[in-house]
């Protein structure tokens, strides 16, 4: 029986994983966790929105064939002569590979940053930012050192302005419970771009700028990280910014493992592959999501973002059952659905479609998309479970 192993339940690997389990193909899917979780709402978690448990999807409740099989492992290395995936608790052969490890944070080489900020990098990380800020808050009330209260996040992209939208709603509360004055607080995001926000609109932007700021944020632009000690951000120009959390936001790259393994790869990491999603080094691997360093026709690569990811992991599966069945396999051509970005709760900014949106209707428009997207993973019982839970907040 041909061997097919999936590795990484993100967006991509949960997507091919998906079309296999439905088409009733054998596969081993191989994360690190039982469960899949929803990195596009992350920040939400370390904002304090929800539990940590709103915001994950066990992988059996997707995966309900008893053709599919679900490992918990860490994956270490690929040995692609012996065609095997090496994981911390065992190896995996097999003839064909769908690899989507995802991302890691890109620290630019600045000193001290990756040693000294926390990052959101998957759920567990995620809930620990917001415990982090939570400690922070009550070790302000015993000693009264201000610097408890400072927030330094780094990167004004999707994750640095979704997680400054989130926690300008949730540290209010936070400080009427401790019983400390909102305005004592201070969250800057730091950038080092003279704009905000790339992939929205520029006439977009002042809208952010403002409702942010209006509830108590800073946002500074054309502002250099060049070192971070501990506790102390460190920016051009000389001033340092003494924050009790720090978080950085500014950049993604493709896991290392691909980078270890040999393949070809671009400068951030990514595996080449051509337009079947077929690694360039080996056409029996699949690389896909954010790991993948896929083009368009006109050269430019697609961006790491979860819509693509989904695409990619539903195409492989589908081009690796068509070289099974010796049947064409199809160009990756994808939609693009939009991009949205939360404010917090009640607002957001985006596009759906390439039409601007703002206030409202872009937050209503995200919690859709949420919804399309457990539909689309696991049908109206998954997203109706889901919707209900997060709804319960
Ligand atoms: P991932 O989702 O990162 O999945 C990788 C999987 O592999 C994970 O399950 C991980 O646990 C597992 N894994 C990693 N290493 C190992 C290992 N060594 N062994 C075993 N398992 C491992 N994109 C959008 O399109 N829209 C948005 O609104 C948006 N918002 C975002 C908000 C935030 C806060 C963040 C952080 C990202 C956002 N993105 C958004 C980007 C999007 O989340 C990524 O592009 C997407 O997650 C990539 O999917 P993936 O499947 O490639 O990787």
């Amino acid at each position: 029986m041909t061997k097919i192993v999936i590795v990484g339940a993100g967006y991509a690997g949960m997507a091919a994983a998906a079309h296999l389990d439905k088409a009733g193909t054998p596969f081993t899917i191989v994360n690190n966790h039982d469960y899949h979780y929803l990195t596009t709402l992350l920040h939400e978690a370390a904002g304090g929105r929800g539990p940590g448990s709103n915001y994950q999807v066990p992988i059996k409740e997707v995966l309900r064939q008893d053709s599919s099989e679900l490992v918990v492992d860490q994956i270490t290395g690929i040995d692609r002569n012996k065609k095997v995936v090496v994981g911390q608790a065992g190896e995996y052969a097999y003839d064909y590979l769908i690899y989507g490890l995802g991302w890691v944070s890109e620290y630019f080489g600045i000193k001290g940053l990756k040693e000294n900020s926390l990052s959101i990098t998957n759920l567990d990380s995620a809930v620990g930012i917001r415990e982090h800020i939570e400690n922070e808050f009550k070790a302000y009330v015993k000693d009264g050192d201000k610097r408890h209260l400072r927030i330094a996040l780094g990167g004004a992209g999707l994750t640095g302005i979704e997680l400054m939208g989130e926690l300008l709603e949730y540290l209010p509360q936070l400080c009427k419970s401790l019983d400390i004055p909102f305005s004592e607080v201070d969250v800057q995001c730091i950038e080092a771009m003279p704009t905000i926000l790339p992939m929205v609109a520029p006439h977009l932007r002042p809208y952010v700028a403002e409702t942010l700021t209006k509830k108590g944020g800073k946002l500074r632009t054309n502002t250099k990280i060049m070192e971070v000690t501990p506790g102390v951000v460190h920016l051009d120009g000389g001033e340092t910014v003494e924050a009790g959390t720090i978080v950085w936001t500014g950049g993604v790259r493709a896991n290392p493992l691909l980078t270890e393994a040999g393949f070809t790869v671009d400068r951030r990491g990514r595996g080449k592959v051509n337009s079947f999603l077929q690694s360039a080094d080996d056409d029996h691997i699949f690389i896909v999501g954010d790991s993948a360093w896929a083009e368009d026709e006109n050269g430019k690569p697609f961006p790491p973002t979860a819509q693509m990811a989904e695409q990619m992991g539903a195409l492989a599966a589908h081009n690796l059952l068509a070289q099974l069945n010796r049947q064409p396999m199809k160009s990756f051509k994808p939609r693009n659905w939009g991009t949205l970005c939360s404010l917090g709760s009640e607002v957001g900014v985006g596009d759906a479609f390439g039409v601007p949106i703002k206030g409202v209707t872009a937050a209503l428009a995200k919690e859709g998309s949420k919804a399309k997207y457990l539909w689309e993973l696991g049908g109206m019982r998954l997203a109706g479970n889901r919707t209900k839970q997060m709804m319960r907040i």
